[in-house]
């Protein structure tokens, strides 16, 4: 390894750019950013730098590059397009001892720049010892997506509370373990959801019970939302908090590609309830909830969809609340709009559809419905739960008003691999799920903006004739 990662403390250090292009400038900016001095040597100014020239943030010398512009600088960066004077620049700095980076060429520098993501005070540089920048950028992509917005705040917490912890806890081992279990646990998980005050009160909490010597682990419970089924549709918060969990209760909605991302050690426990035969009883989950998290393991209890939206979501979280385990609720994509999306269905849309509805047509809940509200033209109407109930779903539309040539499409396995659309209307929409075999999950998607979902029907059709033709 010919490279040591540094991080350099620049604040009011003199430092030389060499350049005065928009390259310079996102340099210039990165320095300023550290409280450097910056002295940019340069002909002529990009507009952005001239910006910083006049609010007096830059040393700005209109000139051709000569050695004295080294003078105080401790860092050189040389950003002109010109490869004569980057090198120029680098031998000066290599005679007088100083270190120079040569933007975009590795072998004239003695200094590379990182890619890095920022989380301050937390900064994660990634270099490839200038093999391969764009690689460097892609982990950095991939670092940007796993790291949480909010560490910084929680570092900021960790630094603020240090010296308490010091007192409080005068063994190293233990202070190890207490900002161990801290980092994983309920305080970080409050923190990344942006609750600093709920956080802190924790914070002193696990402090107290640790300063009398009975720390204990708090288990706690995230009620995720896992999206419609493509793991792509993850929230980045869902994906976090999946790569903590010790454990992971997860509904028959769950896709496999979506468990694929769970932590690998994970315990996974599969508490589907097939309609019809009820396997796992919501009752039996509850127990496994509190029994979980009173153990004092981070739970992830992963629905389909949202978990707010036809997912018993709001039991599990009044049930956790009685407990007075903490609980943190990440929004999924639901089904409806996972579905929209990947059919190419908007939902709502001017003059035609001013509203949507979600519904879901099971059970007792269909007799509570206002049908002759969703049969009413000028909306759209999405049924959940809707293939076994079909016919009774069409039935109900139109004894309510709605007309038989009333569109309607169904999604099958939205965003999944067998993905299928049906597109027909109230008349034939039956005949149609039949002939297809559809299955669940499917969702039904009713009014002006299915008709789309028949034309593309018909047209894939028409595609499919014409091949047949063709061939
Ligand atoms: N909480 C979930 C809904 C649970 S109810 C959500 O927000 O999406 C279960 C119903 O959702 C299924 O019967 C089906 O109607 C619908 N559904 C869930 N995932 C689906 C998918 N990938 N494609 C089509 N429908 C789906």
């Amino acid at each position: 390894m010919d490279y040591l990662p540094v991080f350099l403390n620049l604040r009011d250090q003199q430092v030389l750019v060499v350049g005065g292009g928009a390259v310079a400038a996102r340099k210039v900016e990165m320095l300023l950013k550290a409280h450097a001095r910056v002295r940019v040597v340069a002909p002529r100014l990009h507009p952005e730098l001239s910006l910083y020239r006049d609010a007096g943030r830059i040393d700005y010398l209109p000139a051709a590059f000569e050695p004295q512009h080294f003078d105080g600088a401790i860092f050189a960066i040389a950003a002109t397009d010109r490869v004569e004077v980057n090198h120029a620049v680098a031998a000066q700095g290599a005679a007088r001892g100083i270190f120079v980076n040569v933007v975009d060429d590795t072998s004239a520098s003695s200094a590379v720049m990182p890619a890095i993501v920022d989380r301050s005070p937390l900064v994660v540089a990634i270099g490839s010892s200038g093999q391969s920048p764009t690689l460097a950028r892609r982990v950095r992509a991939q670092l940007e997506a796993l790291l949480p917005e909010r560490l910084g705040e929680l570092v900021r917490l960790a630094g603020a509370a240090r010296e308490r912890v010091q007192r409080a806890l005068p063994d190293i081992d233990q202070r190890r373990q207490f900002w161990d279990r801290l980092f994983a646990g309920s305080i970080a998980s409050k923190v990344y959801a942006g609750d600093l005050r709920a956080a802190g009160a924790l914070l002193d909490d696990e402090l107290r019970a640790a300063a009398d010597g009975a720390p204990r682990r708090r288990g706690e419970v995230y009620l995720i939302g896992a999206g419609p089924g493509d793991p792509d549709l993850l929230t980045l918060r869902a994906l976090q908090l999946l790569q903590q969990s010790d454990v992971v209760l997860y509904d028959r909605l769950v896709s496999d590609a979506v468990l694929e991302r769970v932590r690998r050690d994970a315990e996974r426990i599969f508490v589907g309830k097939q309609s019809g035969s009820h396997r796992v009883t919501q009752e039996r989950i509850h127990a496994l909830l509190l029994d979980y998290a009173g153990r004092g393991l981070r739970v992830a209890r992963l629905k389909g969809g949202d978990p707010f939206i036809f997912g018993r979501g709001g039991e599990e979280l009044d049930l956790l609340r009685r407990a007075g385990i903490p609980v943190i609720v990440v929004p999924g994509i639901t089904a409806a709009l996972g579905a929209a999306a990947s059919a190419a269905l908007p939902l709502t849309q001017r003059g035609v559809a001013p509203s949507v509805t979600f519904v879901t047509a099971t059970g007792e809940g269909a007799e509570a419905l206002d049908w002759r509200a969703l049969a009413a033209p000028l909306q759209t109407v999405v049924f959940y739960m809707g293939v076994a109930q079909l016919p009774r779903i069409v039935e109900l539309l139109r004894a309510h008003g709605a007309p038989a040539g009333h569109p309607v499409a169904i999604v099958e396995q939205a965003t999944l691999p067998g993905q299928r659309v049906v597109g027909g209307c109230l008349a034939d929409i039956c005949a149609q799920a039949q002939q297809a075999q559809v299955i669940a999950p499917a969702l039904l998607i009713v009014g002006e903006v299915a008709r789309r979902a028949a034309q593309s029907t018909h047209l894939v059709q028409v595609l499919a004739l014409q091949g047949a033709v063709n061939a």
